[in-house]
This record gives structure tokens, C-alpha cells and sequence, in this order.
């Protein structure tokens, strides 16, 4: 299974990431899953895999801080 590679902040505070971009896409190399280029276009077989794993995170730029999410859902609670 395929993965795209995602840069983005991290947030420190919560750990949480915010994915701003996909920077490039990690093919697995296999003749089963249909994001790879060794994926045969003529391919029959109905169950390759169709889908991307988990995004690989890559942080270009960590925030000593809550995401915009979590700051949010504070200020609801308050
Ligand atoms: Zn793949
Ligand atoms: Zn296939
Ligand atoms: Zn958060």
C-alpha cells in the first residue's frame, strides 16, 4: 500500500499535525496496489489495493502551541 508523504505543522502542545501539502507519494512497488506504477493498467484482479495508507508526517515547522482544533473545542468548554 501506497503512502503519501505530507509536510505540515506540528503542534506541540496537542501533538496534533495539520497537513498543508502532499509533498510526494512513497509507491510500495507492488503489482497489487493500484497507486503503484508497477500497477498494470489492464489489470482484472478486483481486489488491489485501491487506497493510500497513512499519510507519513513530515513537519517542516513545530508550534509550541494547541491547533486551531483544540483551541476551539476549548474555548466551547469554557
Ligand atoms: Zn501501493
Ligand atoms: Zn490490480
Ligand atoms: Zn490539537
Amino acid at each position: 500500500m501506497c503512502n503519501q508523504l505530507a509536510e505540515g505543522t506540528r503542534w506541540l502542545k496537542c501533538g496534533h499535525f495539520q497537513r498543508h501539502f502532499v509533498a510526494a507519494i512513497v509507491d510500495c512497488d507492488s503489482s497489487r496496489c493500484e497507486r503503484s506504477i508497477r500497477h498494470s493498467p489492464s489489470c482484472r484482479q478486483p481486489n488491489c489495493t485501491k487506497n493510500f495508507g497513512p499519510d507519513i508526517q513530515k513537519s517542516i515547522d513545530n508550534v509550541d502551541e494547541f491547533c486551531f482544533q483544540c483551541r476551539t473545542a476549548m474555548s466551547r468548554r469554557r
